[in-house]
């Protein structure tokens, strides 16, 4: 289970990439991709769909035993974008030297400091002239090896680097690309790369290329490390982990009474406001149009609605053994003391008593600990997409995660146990 869930994070370096793996792991599991465009036609028992929203979030189904009237859905939300550099257009800069550098904009909060002085690659999505101008064609590029690296300033030329250094977002987090050796490379760096990578798949070519959102990401692979190999060492385990303990779930939870849906949001990381996002209506859209195939009325939905139960899944902050004055004094969750359910008062979490006694339950049906987390009070901490969604669709749910250190690190740290422990509290919910 952890070797799938390491194999995930390295084929999935940005949103576009990993809603791709999500759609093939789906599609060979017996999942049929829908296009909502068309009708949504007849929805029977033990149907298995999925359908996404501009190749950047992806919404799975498969539809219960009982009536959704009479038994709504138990739905798993994630997100699948996580802090990183987004390449601007018109990129490069050529310095002296013939070295070039590229222009980059941060998306979301990253630590910005731990993308120094590693090996980086680009992934992302490529946009490619179509039959015409409305119907542009989307290739979806991830280049597998060591092609940039963000270089820090040597210590001799700052001494005070380690007692902490203000970075500009413009100035210090370029990247070098490469060094231009003829003529015809210079301004066409980038382009040469994105055509020679897409062109391994089938041809294409230069004029051909529209635009393009292309972002850094590390190329070094997800693997385990500790004296028992406790512990997990990845880019992007927030959010991807709990994608893909939802996935888990979802394939291997016995046929239920209830309607099962993974939603896998995009830019939860800067507000969840786009029609790929959490704030959108299309999830609620789309499980209104379920129901209305399924029964004919739209009473059905809003009785569904008052049934279901969604557990927001967005990891957590584990307890940091070199920091501990930053936690709650009797609320900090530990790396692999089993998912943790988040609390605060202000409700930038979802959670409640009520609903986080039906997931600790769970948990504790499915023989799993679980932990819960609140902010140390002089602390902000941050929000997730749970009450997102339910500002616009009334559920109740409960937010959680598991626990991690250094969270929007390129690099974070997870535990082996509590992946195991919440993809068996996620099949028990569906169950
Ligand atoms: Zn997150």
């Amino acid at each position: 289970m952890i070797q799938r869930l390491l194999n995930f994070l390295d084929v999935s370096p940005v949103n576009f990439l990993a809603v791709k793996a999500l759609a093939d792991v789906l599609t060979k599991s017996g999942y049929r991709r829908l296009d909502p465009r068309h009708p949504l036609g007849n929805v029977a028992v033990g149907d298995k769909f999925f359908v996404t929203k501009n190749d950047s979030s992806i919404y799975a189904f498969e539809i219960g035993r009982k009536p959704l009237a009479d038994a709504g859905f138990h739905i798993i939300c994630a997100h699948c974008d996580s802090p990183t550099f987004r390449i601007k257009p018109n990129a490069e800069i050529t310095c002296e030297g013939d070295i070039v550098k590229l222009n980059t904009e941060v998306y979301g909060g990253p630590i910005m400091s731990t993308w120094f002085d590693r090996p980086l690659t680009l992934a992302g999505r490529v946009i490619v002239r179509g039959e015409d101008a409305m119907s542009p064609v989307t290739r979806l590029l991830h280049i597998r090896r060591p092609l940039l690296q963000i270089s820090n300033l040597a210590i001799h030329f700052n001494r005070q680097v380690n007692d902490g250094v203000k970075l500009s977002k413009q100035k210090d987090t370029l990247p070098l690309l490469g060094i231009v050796t003829e003529e015809l490379e210079r301004g066409n760096l980038l382009m040469n790369i994105i055509v020679e990578e897409l062109s391994k798949e089938s041809a294409v070519r230069h004029e051909d290329i529209l635009d393009f959102d292309l972002y850094l990401a590390d190329a070094t692979p997800a693997c385990t490390f500790g004296v028992h190999d406790e512990f997990i060492s990845s880019g992007r385990l927030d959010d991807l982990s709990m994608c893909y303990a939802g996935l888990e779930a979802l394939l291997s939870s016995p046929a239920s009474d209830t309607t099962k849906v993974l939603a896998i949001f995009d830019n939860e990381e800067t507000g969840s406001q786009t029609k790929q996002g959490a704030g959108s209506p299309f999830l609620a859209t789309i499980l209104k149009r379920i129901a209305l195939a399924q029964s004919g009325t739209e009473e059905a939905f809003f009785q569904a609605v008052e049934h279901s139960f969604m557990v927001s899944a967005d990891n957590a902050h584990a307890w940091h053994p070199n920091y501990s004055e930053k936690y709650d004094p009797t609320n900090h969750p530990v790396l692999g003391g089993g998912p943790v359910i988040k609390f605060n008062a202000a409700q930038k979490y979802a959670s409640d008593a009520a609903s986080a006694a039906v997931f600790a339950e769970i948990c504790r049906e499915a023989g799993v600990p679980c932990q819960r987390f609140v902010n140390h009070s002089d602390v902000a901490g941050g929000s997730t997409l749970g009450n997102i969604l339910a500002s616009s669709l009334p559920l109740r749910g409960v937010d959680m995660g598991n626990p991690i250190l250094a969270m929007h690190s390129c690099r974070e740290t997870g535990a082996v146990a509590d992946h195991i422990y919440t993809v068996r509290a996620f099949t028990r919910f569906y169950q």
